[in-house]
């Protein structure tokens, strides 16, 4: 199950991002989440390059999401930001 708290550092702040403790980088979200996914090579793993903003955007990474072989995408990304930030403040 993905841990919000294991997000990998270059995943764009927001609901969805990928475990980079689960990822085995096999691409599968790169090539079906339409351009929301990539690589980073130097951390080894893939990250959420931007949230979707609209229905078809959504769409495309909720089935990359449900395509990934690892489970390593969550979605439940916000919630852990938003405690950050009560924290903080
Ligand atoms: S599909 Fe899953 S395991 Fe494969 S690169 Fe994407 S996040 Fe990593």
């Amino acid at each position: 199950m993905p841990n919000p708290l294991k997000k990998a550092k270059r995943n764009a702040p927001g609901k969805y991002y990928v475990d980079r403790t689960l990822c085995t980088m096999c691409q599968v979200c790169v090539s079906m989440g339409e351009g929301y996914f990539d690589i980073d090579w130097d951390e080894e793993t893939a990250y959420v390059t931007s949230q979707p903003d609209g229905k078809f955007g959504e769409m495309a990474v909720r089935e990359a999401m449900l395509s990934c072989p690892e489970n390593a995408i969550g979605d439940d990304g916000e919630d852990v930001e938003k405690i950050r930030r009560e924290f903080n403040e």
